[in-house]
């Protein structure tokens, strides 16, 4: 079977500090949890619960209200005892409920009740993924209808694409729950289809994993008694950033091309967002963990663990077995997402969100190196750095979507923003290539571009 990739550039994305895809563990649950009223990208939900009350674990607290907000639910049972404000990213000050653990818990360790969906048209499916909060759960957290309305699936069937690429060692939460609830993930995969309109689902998968393509064709063949979808599967390379939207829809064109696939507008979603919507309609069961790439070379042991939203940074590292060597609080940094991709915490007291999909922590031998090699690590200076570029070419080797980062950069160091428009998609291969370290993928998507788009 032919494996397909994007067309150039990229980088072999390995990390040795990154935990193992093969295994995961369940997180003791936590003592107290933080549950921001707000997704990362969205607008606030209305609380419906008041400080003092208690709480019920899966119970709603706060009720989405129109585009861009989701239904929240508490993942643990407790008493809610503060309202606070949390700061997930710089200018962005969201509320946050305090809820300390207490009571009985209403569906941990009782049997799961199934709930029929075949006779479920896409609106009540709709409805049932709405009301149990399923946002995409990884990127900008969106919620999920939002995504299917703005896919056109009126004019023509959308094709549903399953991404099943590990092309980032950090994906290993993604890659872990997807050979561990895999059956789930395939029907996950039918309800979807069926709730955005989709006629057509594609299991992507990295080209290391036939196996698990396999399964997941045979499984969600099994699941379709309607016999409504058609399946295919691809093998993609696993030359980060595979997994983009970009590198993604150019391989489903590619594939198209070559074996006559006729498709639609594309809609790309996770295993992990799949997954949480078989819970909500088949268990109906809203969004209350999920899994955690957990790792980084300060921490004693790496694992993928399963744990509650609003769990604090400290828990989890503590399920790791708390800091390598002489490491200690006041001397690493922990950052949530990929290496090349993600954002700094403020502090270990940061929860886990629904998007959380890894979190790494480095320790203070580490920390210079990590502030020069992750430039997003620190706050981007107005005046950057150019003269240590020495034209070495490496960093428009490895761009996936043909521009020249360098000479980007180096506008931008010189305030000629306003002449070019960038096609970059913040893959972070350019800054992790260049020698001198520059923050050139950090200094690339946080300048806002006008007019043509620029590429060599
Ligand atoms: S990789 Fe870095 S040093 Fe090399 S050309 Fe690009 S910006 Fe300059
Ligand atoms: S310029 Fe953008 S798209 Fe190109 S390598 Fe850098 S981050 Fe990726």
């Amino acid at each position: 079977m032919k494996v397909y990739s994007f067309s150039r550039g990229g980088i072999k994305f390995e990390d040795s500090f990154a935990p193992d895809s093969n295994s995961s563990r369940l997180a003791f649950l936590p003592e107290m949890v933080i549950v921001p009223l707000s997704t990362e990208s969205g607008s606030r939900s209305i609380p419906v619960v008041s400080t003092g009350q208690h709480i019920e674990e899966g119970m709603l607290i706060a009720r989405g209200q129109g585009a861009a907000s989701a239904n929240i639910h508490s993942p643990i049972p407790g008493k809610l005892t503060r309202a606070v404000k949390w700061s997930p990213a710089p200018g962005f000050l969201s509320d946050a409920f305090v809820i300390r653990l207490e009571g009985s818990f209403k569906k941990l360790g009782k049997p799961e009740i199934r709930h029929e969906w075949a006779d479920l048209n896409w609106f009540e499916i709709r409805s049932l993924i709405s009301e149990y909060g399923v946002i995409e759960m990884d990127g900008l957290g969106r919620p999920l209808c939002d995504i299917f309305s703005q896919k056109n699936a009126v004019v023509s069937p959308l094709t549903f694409i399953v991404r099943c690429v590990f092309d980032d060692p950090w994906l290993a939460a993604e890659h872990s729950l997807c050979k561990e609830r895999l059956e789930e993930v395939a029907e996950g995969a039918l309800i979807t289809a069926r709730a955005a309109g989709a006629a057509t689902i594609v299991f992507a998968v990295s080209a290391a994993e036939r196996e698990l393509g396999r399964s997941l064709i045979e499984a969600a063949k099994r699941n379709d008694t309607s016999g409504q979808f058609t399946f295919t599967e691809i093998l993609v390379g696993s030359r980060y950033p595979q997994h983009s939207d970009y590198a993604m829809e150019t391989v489903l064109l590619r594939y198209s091309k070559r074996e006559g696939l006729i498709h639609g507008p594309m809609l790309m979603l996770s295993p992990t967002t799949v997954a949480a919507v078989y819970d909500a309609v088949v268990l109906r069961a809203p969004v209350l963990e999920r899994y955690v790439a957990v790792g980084g070379a300060a921490l004693k042991n790496r694992t993928v663990i399963k744990a509650r939203i609003g769990s604090r940074l400290r828990d989890l590292i503590g399920e790791c077995g708390g800091f390598s060597g002489k490491a200690e609080e006041s001397s690493v940094i922990a950052a949530i997402g990929s290496p090349l991709l993600g954002r700094a915490a403020a502090s270990l007291d940061e929860p886990v969100l629904k998007t959380s999909r890894s979190v790494f922590v480095s320790s203070v031998k580490r920390r210079e190196t990590a502030l020069k090699k992750y430039s997003w690590l620190k706050k981007i200076s107005q005046f950057l750095p150019v003269a240590t570029c020495i034209s070495c070419g490496e960093c428009r080797r490895v761009c996936p979507v043909r521009l020249d980062p360098e000479d980007i950069y180096k506008r931008i160091s010189y305030g000629k923003t306003g002449i070019i428009n960038s096609n970059c998609i913040g893959c972070g291969c350019c800054e992790a290539v260049c020698p001198s370290k520059l923050p050139l993928c950090t200094a690339i998507v946080r300048t806002p571009f006008k007019e043509d788009t620029y590429a060599v």
